[in-house]
């Protein structure tokens, strides 16, 4: 049985705690939580509440009450008086295999073990957690290794968000998801084992039911070129019409969302017409795909923080040439036309691209996106609300009210004064059990 362990500092935050003997901390089902917050943001945005209390059972939140309560014998209760808390934040866009070291990556690869990408796998989803994200979407990696993330994590095995998996991104041969950029012989070999690259309509739909067969819950696809692929191909268009009505089509039937990487406006234009539920980047996003984005339901992922990765990774000369290229290109428009799309008030869900750079960071994304004109408290609703909508699961994540997943995390301070508050998270709770009190992360024996 697991019991927690905790340092003296976090300790002094647990007033009044009873830690139940024996309970293991992903599954406290018999223990009520009282969490004691300051102020809480329960439904990001509407106007935060006062002093409340949280009460958690079974991984639930069971009841949200004015004041401070609880601390009844074989009750525990977390002391956060002094902190704002907020449900646990949504990125709908990582991809927890990546290291965000391109140039390194590249040189080892050749000499990696899938099992080496696995324990890479396990740090970032654990970096992802202690920065405050309880959900992530991750958009494109090997399915069964990122379905056994997923499970690992799920059976409290080890400390990581709930993952949302698509398994390998959808492409066109010679596209941003096919093999590229190695010798003959490397692609090949890399090829063989690949099951997501497609050519016309029929070709799409298997790649579709494959990577639903390879576990993913999200399928993505590549309707236009992409920043890291090391292929000269640009960043427009690369699908047919009748090749991404057959993705979206063969998603819908096994009950699968669809996320399109798009960057040239074109791609975007066409995936929107398709009836994708979200745009991921969207660096040439122009009126026409604004107007397409108000009179639909879906969201703009904008991933800033990856334009910005990718910028300093090519001037520091971490990328190969056809990266690189691209890389200076976008940088040009990319902030200029997301801020056009952010300010026309087109629906944006929050995401990063996590793995272009480093894990753990994700919040970064939020102080860019209010640079690009959009309310902090619209800011945090694009990482809560609109991303549980955005992925589907609006009855269990997104807002702190009854009969929700205990996700819950804190900060010192209201975000809403200062979204960089958000990028130092020193509490997370996620599904009932705490994983980081006091700044510091909550081991579990
Ligand atoms: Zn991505």
């Amino acid at each position: 049985m697991k019991r927690f362990t905790i340092g003296a500092g976090a300790a002094a935050l647990l007033a009044g705690a009873v830690w139940a003997q024996g309970t293991a901390p992903a599954a406290p089902a018999e223990t009520t939580t009282y969490v004691q917050a300051g102020a809480l943001l329960d439904r990001p945005g509407q106007r935060a509440r006062g002093a409340s209390t949280i009460v958690v059972r079974g991984g639930k939140i069971v009841e949200v009450r004015d004041g401070f309560s609880g601390g009844e014998s074989g009750s525990r209760v977390v002391d956060l008086r002094d902190r704002y808390v907020l449900p646990g934040l949504i990125d709908m866009h990582v991809h927890l295999f990546s290291t965000g070291r391109p140039l390194e990556q590249r040189l080892q690869e050749p000499f990696q073990e899938k099992e080496d990408d696995a324990y890479e796998g396990l740090r970032n989803a654990e970096k992802t957690l202690m920065a405050g994200f309880t959900t992530v979407r991750d958009l494109g990696s090997d399915g069964p290794a990122i379905t056994s993330l997923r499970d690992v994590i799920l059976a409290g095995e080890h400390p990581g968000p709930t993952v949302v998996p698509a398994a390998r991104m959808v492409s066109v041969s010679g596209g941003h998801g096919d093999v590229n950029g190695y010798n003959r012989t490397l692609t090949g070999a890399y090829a063989a084992e690949r099951d997501n690259v497609c050519d016309g309509p029929d070709d799409c739909r298997r790649a579709v039911r494959r990577q639903v067969s390879a576990g993913a819950e999200v399928i993505k696809f590549a309707a236009s070129g992409g920043v890291g692929s090391n292929v000269a191909g640009g960043l427009g268009r690369q699908m047919f019409d009748d090749e991404m009505k057959a993705i979206v089509d063969t998603a819908r039937l096994f009950g699968r969302k669809v996320a399109a990487h798009a960057h040239g406006a074109d791609g975007v234009k066409a995936a929107l017409r398709a009836g994708v539920d979200t745009i991921e980047h969207g660096s040439y996003v122009d009126e026409e795909a604004i107007r397409l984005f108000k009179q639909g339901d879906a969201y703009f992922v904008p991933t800033m923080l990856a334009f910005q990765s990718v910028v300093e990774q090519a001037k520091r000369g971490e990328r190969p040439p056809a990266s690189t290229a691209k890389a200076l290109e976008v940088e040009k428009v990319a902030f200029r036309n997301i801020g056009n799309a952010i300010r026309s008030g087109v629906r944006v869900a929050f995401g990063t691209d996590s793995g272009v750079g480093q894990h753990g960071i994700n919040a970064r994304e939020f102080k860019l996106m209010v640079d690009a004109g959009m309310a902090p408290t619209e800011a945090i609703k694009s990482a809560t609300v609109n991303a549980a909508d955005a992925i589907g699961r609006s009855a269990s994540i997104g807002t702190i009210e009854p009969g929700k997943d205990a996700d819950i995390i804190a900060v010192s301070g209201d975000p809403i004064a200062d979204v960089t508050r958000l990028q130092n998270v020193d509490f997370v709770m996620r599904r009932g059990a705490v994983h980081k009190l006091g700044g510091r992360k909550v081991l579990a024996e």
